[in-house]
């Protein structure tokens, strides 16, 4: 059917483990190169593309601690030196097929990429750029899916009130919201563990409270609380299946949505 809405400027929330897919080695250069076709399309549309990478496939601070005597904290600083390392290889990627693309860091490391400048990025987005925001939020004790919320937070600016999905209704959001598009290597959120249950349900829908009362580790509590503070909606889709970000960026019927 056709889409009920389109997205004008969407964050894009690609996780470390979604680079990685099935790849033996940290990167598969197959995904990144199908994420920047996708986002070349959209681009191409007029649709404004922010993304957050994720560090999971090179290293997770929380994993780490603790292990001969590495604290929290450097462990989560090196995790946020993955992001950047996963955010370089999706720029050279984008910008090998014409998408001109700009990184911006969440703490200072000038002669690699930008820093993170709120102002800077909205005029990249404007202008048609794609800005990938890397390191996180720059804090350690926090995940890219917050940075996600977080990013989003403070740059979309287009007005949306309600939106129509098909099979879904109409779902409202107050304004001065856009979307959280979180790609993953599962189809969704589903109402019990997959993995355990193979009845389980895959959801066309759910609201943050459902899913922070079910405990559905969709996304972290903090990511999830931010997102319901804004009025952020946030579509868990995968990845893997190609055509997928382009759908869940023309706000077609993929995955599930997280909102109201
Ligand atoms: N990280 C952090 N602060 C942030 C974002 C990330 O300390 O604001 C660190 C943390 O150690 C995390 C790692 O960076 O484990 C990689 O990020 P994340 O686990 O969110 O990546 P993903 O699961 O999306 O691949």
């Amino acid at each position: 059917s056709k889409p009920a809405y389109k997205w004008r400027r969407v964050l894009l929330k690609v996780s470390g483990e979604a680079l990685a897919g099935d790849h033996t080695e940290n990167i598969d250069p197959k995904i990144t190169m199908s994420i920047a076709r996708e986002v070349a399309s959209v681009t191409r549309l007029g649709v404004e593309v922010a993304i957050v990478v994720g560090g999971g496939n090179i290293f997770r601070g929380a994993s780490w601690a603790g292990c001969s005597g590495l604290d929290r904290s450097s462990a989560d600083y090196i995790g946020m030196l993955a992001t950047v390392m996963n955010a370089i290889f999706l720029q050279a990627t984008m910008e090998s097929i014409g998408i001109p693309t700009r990184v911006q860091t969440a703490f200072r490391m000038s002669e690699v990429a930008e820093p993170y400048i709120r102002r800077r990025a909205v005029r990249h987005l404007e202008k048609g750029r794609v800005v990938i925001f890397a390191a996180g939020t720059g804090n350690p004790f926090f995940t890219t899916d917050t940075a996600a919320a977080l990013r989003c937070a403070e740059t979309c600016v287009w007005r949306i009130r309600s939106l129509t999905y098909p099979n879904r209704g109409v779902v409202c959001f107050s304004v001065n919201a856009e979307v959280v598009l979180k790609a993953t290597n599962v189809d969704g959120v589903y109402d019990d563990d997959p993995k355990s249950n193979p009845n389980a349900r895959l959801l066309d829908t759910i609201s943050y409270q459902e899913v922070t009362s079910k405990d559905l580790s969709v996304m972290d509590m903090t990511a999830i609380t931010l997102c319901q503070e804004n009025n952020i909606p946030v579509v868990v889709f995968n990845l893997s299946k190609p055509g997928n970000i382009e759908k869940a960026i023309l706000g077609e019927s993929v995955g599930t949505l997280i909102g109201g």
